[in-house]
């Protein structure tokens, strides 16, 4: 018998001998909302409390008092919806270890030093909306090659082209509820190495280059005299470096700037020669990685599959042999891909967790990363509305359930209280998000379409107009109604079919109608005139039955459509009628009446 408190009925209540209080009955006892997950999490095939599980068995065995699970991103431009599995995924097994009552961090390292190859035709404003990078070309002249933390930002509201984006993808997170929700512990790299405090790892790198040749031979990988490159001091590449020469004692390395090969582009040098300390410098990625492990300890680390079948046959070998460490947990995930396409911000084909926000709840963004993680995944964004439903149900099932009504999976409490974030005090009644999208054409400005991801003030006479229409369907004007509201509408107006994009058409306009066509027109302005309550299925039923009755369907709907709309097809009928008012549709129509 599981029963949270504040959803329960009073008869339940009485029974119990319990009064209402923010606690869950829970087979006799009374636990906290955190307790009663616990206890879920203990028997869950949840894919992410398996590794949980797993990280907890490797700390204790290795006597950690604390467990790390790091992820990483390359700000080379956006950071998009496929990137963000990395943080996303290694946050619900961090909040999984956390619920389960370990000390545990997530690190995130931003990879800022790694050199730039080319750049993207696309990029993201400091609002996160993505725009063209109209001076594309005039960067690839002059900073190709370089480290992205010394590239600068083409916005001018950072630092460096690496902070600007970084900044983005951290207000995402906060949007969604991650930073402060666990302990978020951000790195950049750059400064672990300027400062030094990745000195000494570096240097064991370096002391054991031959090793790390060998491995790499063993792999067949394109082998360097050392496996290191410096930012050079003339033209401030770091992709076109190369060390020849390394002295332990003073740490300093000699480098020449020349040219060199990177993911089919080749980076130009400046032909300088020169010395610089260990400081001004980035070991190659294979070696990197294996450190990153090392400095941070960590126990657990989400992949990319691209990662996990080139990279993950080295860095391991690379951790124990060169730096004594175990490698941590590798957890694979799969890519997500959009209407059937790879992201790419070279190709411009890309989406960032804002653009998600702007159109989704952030419950439901999160929600997307909660399925398994070997799955690829495509999302179809004329689908969206379906992935909204789904969510809905799984919220309404397990509030139902926490209400005492229906048994569940604990996977579902897990996956809802994972992207929530809590458990909230009563069942929501939202509007259904597909109704949301034709409502809000009608009733809402334009201007509040714009950075729908952000809260905005509804001004009284938009709230009038919502209230209107929420009302013919018994929907209450709650926050989450308003938001969901403008979600729907700019994802109608952005992303939806022809078919559900509407704006109602007051002018009559000539639409031949013949005797029977007449009769169920008049016939439908005399069930509108009669109706009495609103209800979306009773609606379309009736009209239906009304238009079959007098006529032929297929012909009869686009003449209608072209009378409500002037367009042949349409959202159903219902959903206008619900969205103008009978009113307004009854004066639309009357304009038919006599041909
Ligand atoms: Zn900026
Ligand atoms: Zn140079």
């Amino acid at each position: 018998m599981e029963l949270y408190l504040p959803l329960a009925k009073d008869e339940k209540l009485k029974e119990l001998g319990l009064e209402r209080q923010n606690k869950v009955y829970y087979n006799g006892k009374l636990l906290t909302i955190e307790e009663y997950i616990r206890e879920k999490l203990k028997d869950s095939d949840f894919w992410a409390v398996k590794i949980a599980l797993e990280a907890i068995e490797r700390a204790k065995k290795k006597n950690k008092d604390l467990i790390t699970v790091r992820c990483a991103n390359t700000p080379t431009g956006v950071l998009h919806i496929g990137n963000a599995n990395d943080v996303i995924r290694a946050y619900f097994i961090a909040k999984v270890i956390d619920i389960l009552g370990y000390n545990v961090r997530l690190v995130f390292t931003s990879d800022d030093r790694d050199p730039m190859r080319g750049f993207p035709s696309k990029i993201a404003d400091k609002y996160g909306n993505i725009v063209d990078f109209k001076e594309k070309h005039e960067y690839e002249q002059k900073y190709d090659g370089f480290p992205v933390a010394r590239i600068p930002d083409p916005f001018k509201c950072h630092s460096s082209w690496s902070e600007h984006f970084i900044s983005i993808y951290f207000k995402e997170f906060e949007l969604l509820g991650i930073i402060d929700n666990i302990r978020f512990e951000y790195y950049s790299p750059s400064i672990l190495y300027n400062t030094g405090l990745w000195e000494n790892l570096v240097k064991k790198a370096l002391e054991n280059k031959d090793k790390i040749n060998e491995i790499l031979r063993e792999h067949k990988e394109h082998v360097r005299e050392y496996p290191f490159s410096v930012i050079c001091e003339n033209c401030n590449r770091i992709g076109s470096t190369h060390v020849i020469n390394y002295n332990p004692k003073t740490k300093e390395v000699e480098y020449i700037c020349e040219s060199r090969h990177l993911k089919k582009k080749t980076i130009q040098g400046c032909g300088y020669k020169g010395k610089t300390t260990i400081r001004n410098g980035k070991l190659d990625w294979y070696v990197e990685w294996a450190m990153d492990w090392a400095y941070f300890d960590t126990d657990v680390e989400p992949m990319g599959k691209d990662h996990y079948v080139s990279s993950w046959k080295i860095s391991p070998k690379i951790a124990k042999e060169v730096f004594n460490i175990e490698p941590p947990i590798p957890v694979v995930y799969e890519f997500f891909t959009v209407d059937g396409k790879k992201m790419s911000g070279s190709k411009g084909n890309i989406y960032n967790l804002t653009e998600f926000l702007k159109i989704m709840e952030k419950e439901v963004v999160l929600y997307l990363y909660t399925k398994r993680p070997t799955t690829h995944r495509d999302i179809k964004m004329e689908n969206i509305p379906s992935l909204v439903k789904e969510y809905d149900e799984l919220e309404k099932k397990v509030l139902l359930h926490l209400s005492g009504e229906n048994k569940i999976e604990n996977e579902e409490i897990i996956v809802y209280y994972l992207t929530k974030g809590s458990i909230p005090k009563e069942i929501p009644k939202k509007i259904e998000y597909s109704t949301a999208a034709i409502i809000g054409q009608i009733v809402l400005p334009k201007e509040y379409l714009i950075n729908t991801h952000l809260p905005i003030k509804f001004e009284e006479e938009v709230l009038e107009r919502i209230k209107r229409a929420f009302d013919r369907i018994n929907i209450p004007l709650k926050d989450y109604n308003l938001e969901r509201l403008r979600k729907a509408t700019y994802w109608a107006i952005t992303y939806g079919p022809e078919r559900v994009k509407i704006k109602p058409n007051y002018e009559r306009i000539t639409i031949p109608l013949d005797k029977n066509e007449l009769q169920a027109l008049e016939k439908i302005i005399e069930y509108l005139e009669k109706m009495k309550h609103y209800d979306m299925e009773e609606i379309q039923t009736s009209i239906h039955n009304i238009i079959k009755e007098h006529t032929d369907p297929k012909k009869f709907y686009p003449k209608l459509y072209k009378m409500l709309i002037n367009k042949e097809q349409g959202p159903k009928i219902a959903s206008l009628i619900i969205a103008l008012g009978k009113e307004e549709i009854i004066k639309i129509l009357s304009n038919y009446q006599k041909s």
